[in-house]
């Protein structure tokens, strides 16, 4: 008896060890250095559709020819904003679960408007302008990549972000980071605040000495390649419906930026060389505060904003975009050069990703027949209002809308005996006649809304019980949250949720994966890779089959 139940174990074992797959655990070295770069508004087929004109086989194509490519990747929640995305990117987790809302939210229990990295405890560092600097990681409540690799190396690892937009510095470096460093339009100068340290590096006190922005709008704006490949590639230069950031006489290619010399540092933001001012801080970063020399891996958080400005001004389909991506190419290329230099070639890994995509320019869409239309929170509102006011109601009763996010005014509903059923059905059997609307949800009961699995779960995903809205207006596809000019995003259409996840270097299989991924996969990859805990809220898989 006793020999045949150790007979029958035996067997147990050996079936379970059948079943089991092993993995070989082999010594690697683990990179030195990761490197997150965020293209901020980068949509996935940028790369495909500007690859004839980069000028290097280094730069962008470094992840394809040598690295791995994530070709179906989606952001799986709603609203696609910066915040939200660089966020996602960085904690694998979705607003409902890591609190970032949107780009700015309503708190529904300070009963206020919230910047999603506002932090009135703090002052800024490098600045007169307080303003710009009293921000902090704060509002994000789980733990991003970088605070894991805090955490797994005793806080020995060095955390850093980089960004043009404080929000793309900030919340990509986590809580427990070293530095995270933004830029201030009005003075010009990279800026921190008290949340990371007293007063600035002196490396970044002397770059904000040299004033390289001047330098950088004495050249101005040119086209990196001949006239012909943008006329044969973009649609026209000059377009009533492209906005102007240069002033109103300035319509076309190329921009000449010298009157803002001195005088106006947010127009930098606009340009291409926005990104030449970044990655110079990101290599100051690395060079002084010894990133990647050591064994102890460190963590580089660069966020490229401009492409982001670009592109709400002037489309995906212009000039300024395309010649923004060639320039950006160049810059990218010259920075592997760089951290193969100062790194080593195999001691580094690089992923880079969007926090969003871009929707087309509705008048170019309509142009060429394709459904494209404006509706903006602004609208959305006077609707609101429009709808109480001939209702005979109090048109305070709703408190906010941003990002499609309809916040009722519950204190005066009670007040005033409105029930949240007669408010919700009133609103959006309104809304619901407009041309742009497909269908206005109850954020709460999206799980039951008669939509797509797909629509459902990012609705869900990206609704805060504190700082979400009651409603979720879900316009058509084509339909644009802005401006008379230019273009937005925000939505859950692919064009706003489709984004690259590229990867290269130590410890990355060279390949293309077009089974479906996540922008939630990105952050459990790089622990995978690693080998430290995933972030707290992370609801996403690694992407095994990108990984040595
Ligand atoms: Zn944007």
């Amino acid at each position: 008896m006793r020999y045949l139940s150790l007979l029958c174990f035996s067997f147990l074992v050996l079936q379970l060890n059948a079943q089991k797959q092993v993995v070989p655990v082999k010594a690697s070295s683990k990179p030195k250095l990761v490197v997150g770069i965020v293209v901020d508004q980068m949509r996935w087929d940028y790369v495909n559709k500007f690859k004839p004109f980069f000028k290097s086989k280094n730069g962008f194509l470094h992840f394809v020819n040598e690295g791995a490519t994530c070709d179906n990747t989606i952001i799986p929640y709603v609203p696609t904003v910066t915040a939200c995305g660089h966020t996602c990117v960085y904690t694998g987790s979705v607003p409902a679960l890591h609190g970032i809302a949107g780009n700015m939210w309503y708190d529904n229990v300070k009963m206020k408007q919230v910047y999603c990295v506002e932090d009135a405890s703090v002052q800024a560092v490098g600045t007169t302008n307080n303003a710009a600097g009293q921000m902090s990681p704060v509002n994000v409540w789980t733990s991003t990549i970088g605070d894991e690799l805090k955490l797994a190396t005793n806080f020995k690892s060095k955390v850093i972000g980089v960004s043009l937009k404080d929000r793309g510095a900030i919340i990509p470096a986590g809580h427990a980071a070293d530095a995270a460093y933004w830029y201030d339009t009005k003075s010009g100068n990279f800026i921190s605040s008290t949340y990371y340290a007293a007063s600035l590096p002196s490396w970044l006190t002397n770059y904000n000495n040299a004033h390289h922005v001047d330098s950088l709008y004495s050249l101005g704006w040119k086209l990196s390649l001949a006239n012909s490949v943008y006329e044969n590639n973009c649609d026209a230069d000059e377009n009533v419906y492209e906005s102007t950031p240069f002033g109103k006489d300035a319509k076309h290619m190329p921009y000449d930026l010298s009157s803002f010399i001195g005088k106006d540092y947010s127009k930098i933001a606009s340009t291409p060389q926005g990104n030449n001012l970044v990655i110079d801080i990101a290599k100051q970063a690395l060079l002084n505060e010894k990133m990647g020399a050591d064994s102890i891996t460190d963590l580089l958080a660069v966020s490229f904003s401009s492409p982001d400005y670009i592109g709400h001004s002037f489309g995906p389909n212009s000039w300024e975009t395309l010649d923004g991506y060639v320039k950006l190419d160049e810059i990218l290329a010259d920075f592997f050069s760089f951290l193969d230099k100062q790194v080593g070639k195999d001691n580094y890994t690089v992923f880079l990703t969007a926090d969003h995509a871009v929707a087309n320019i509705p008048a170019y869409a309509k142009k060429h027949n394709l459904p494209g239309e404006n509706y903006d929170d602004g609208a959305v509102k006077n609707d609101i209002i429009t709808c109480l006011n001939a209702n005979n109601m109090n048109p305070k009763l709703v408190s906010f809308v941003g990002e499609y996010n309809i916040y009722f005014n519950h204190s005066l509903m009670d007040s005033l005996h409105i029930s949240n059923e007669s408010m919700v059905h009133l609103v959006s059997s309104y809304l619901e006649k407009k041309p742009q609307v497909l269908q206005v949800v109850e954020s709460r009961k999206a799980a039951i809304a008669p939509l797509p699995q797909m629509a459902r779960e990012k609705i869900i995903n990206g609704f805060n019980a504190q700082r979400g809205g009651d409603l979720m207006l879900l316009t058509k596809s084509g339909v644009v949250d802005g401006f008379p000019t230019g273009t937005s995003h925000g939505v859950l259409y692919n064009y706003d949720a489709h984004i690259p996840f590229l990867l290269v270097g130590n410890g990355i299989k060279h390949g293309a994966i077009n089974t479906p991924t996540y922008m939630t996969d990105i952050a459990p990859t790089i622990t995978t890779l690693l080998g430290i805990q995933m972030p707290s809220g992370s609801i996403g898989k690694p992407v095994l089959e990108v990984l040595k």
